[in-house]
């Protein structure tokens, strides 16, 4: 009989970077060296340069390429760093189309850098097909998601976005750090890239910056390689370790925080201070049904809506559990204003328009017991309310 490939869950620990074949080391060896003796000039070894290839960085690219069934896996210093490599695939009088409420930093390479290079691109709402449809041009290359978006949570459906992509010859990249593999295959509804700020849920402990792309096809990923090695924002073998360790406990954090990021965003909903909960699992989410059949869960981030700024303002300085900060995806729950952290790099007016109001607040649930964050958010909810009623009042 032969056996079925190993789940997820199982796969972080037994994948093909389990043991060092050298030594039998359980943990992969942290090889820190920027260049490698030549033995013979005729016949180079593996590795020359440890911009161009580094075993633990190896390592870890060969561990995300098989998590999410890809051709080969890339890291790179930061999550920014893979994204805009991989946007470097695009050449002058190309046009990207990419989902209204990308990430700020996404939003700031697409619509200050590549101009300068005479890319041109047009932002959509991805929640409609017939939207993304309207919107390709003939010179369309690449229609770049993020679902669930940040900080809405709206939904795109991969599968049918990647499906129209291949009829108009474009290529589909996902960011999908709000899911990580464990809850959304990007690759196997169509996608061609998946990218990720590994910084966020991947390596999950607020100990470093990295970022991960995975090539669907051995095309894409010799391009990927050509420009990871060519712009050079590769991620430190120090990092590398640091990312594989996290991943060791994907599986476990993203269970248990996605249980209490339910248990939260019910309880917020519930609450009359609040004036809107965005989490794609509660069933009144305008998503729901084609997240819930794409993906394995609604993951660890919501968001919610207070009166405005004032409300924020006290709920913040009153919640004490959280930590409150830009990012996201790690052990200690993060509360962060999307309107001045992520999304400061947009025009209010480009804000508002796309819903990031000033009484917005994103919340990425970490470990800690949720019983504790409801009473601690009760609280601050109570205080936040308080302070409305006096400005309203005075
Ligand atoms: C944080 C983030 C990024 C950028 O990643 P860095 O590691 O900060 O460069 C990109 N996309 C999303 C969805 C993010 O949350």
């Amino acid at each position: 009989m032969e056996k079925q490939p190993f789940q997820l869950q199982t796969k972080l620990l037994h994948n093909t970077q389990k043991v060092d074949p050298i030594t039998g080391a359980v943990s992969v060896p942290l090889n820190r060296t920027s260049t490698y003796h030549q033995f013979d000039f005729d016949n180079y070894g593996k590795y020359d340069y440890s911009r161009s290839g580094n075993p633990t960085r190896d390592s870890l690219e060969q561990v995300i390429a098989e998590l999410d069934g890809g051709y080969k896996g890339f890291a790179f210093a930061s999550g920014m760093a893979a994204i805009s490599t991989a946007l470097m695939i695009l050449s002058k009088g190309d046009h990207l189309l990419i989902s209204e409420d990308v990430y700020g930093g996404t939003y700031r390479f697409v619509t200050k850098v590549l101009p300068r290079f005479g890319v041109d691109h047009t932002f959509v709402d991805m929640t409609q097909l017939e939207n993304v449809a309207a919107n390709i041009q003939d010179n369309t290359k690449v229609i770049y998601i993020e679902t669930p978006s940040n900080p809405l949570m709206k939904i795109a459906d991969i599968q049918g976005i990647a499906k129209l992509a291949k009829e108009n010859d474009c290529l589909t990249f996902v960011d999908n750090t709000f899911m990580t593999p464990i809850l959304q295959k990007p690759l196997e509804l169509g996608a061609d890239v998946v990218l990720y700020s590994a910084t966020k849920f991947i390596s999950g402990h607020s100990d470093c910056i990295a970022g991960l792309a995975v090539a669907g096809n051995k095309e894409l990923a010799e391009q990927i390689y050509f420009l990871q090695n060519t712009i050079g924002a590769v991620l430190g073998p120090d990092d590398s370790w640091l990312v594989l360790r996290g991943l060791k406990t994907l599986y476990v954090r993203m269970a248990q925080s996605s249980r209490s990021a339910q248990q939260i965003a019910e309880f917020l909903s519930n609450h009359p201070a609040v004036k809107e909960v965005y989490y794609p699992g509660l069933n009144n989410h305008p998503g729901w049904a084609v997240h819930r059949a794409q993906s394995h869960g609604p993951g660890a981030v919501l968001s919610f809506s207070l009166t405005d700024e004032q409300a924020v303002r006290s709920f913040t300085q009153h919640a004490e559990i959280t930590v409150f900060s830009v990012s996201l995806g790690a052990v200690e729950s993060i509360l962060s204003y999307p309107a001045k952290m992520s999304h400061a790099a947009m025009p209010k007016e480009e804000r508002e328009k796309r819903g990031i109001t000033d009484g917005l607040l994103r919340l990425s649930v970490g470990l800690e017991n949720p019983d504790d964050i409801i009473k601690d958010f009760e609280a601050a909810l109570h205080a936040a309310g308080r302070s409305s009623e006096i400005e309203i009042g005075g």
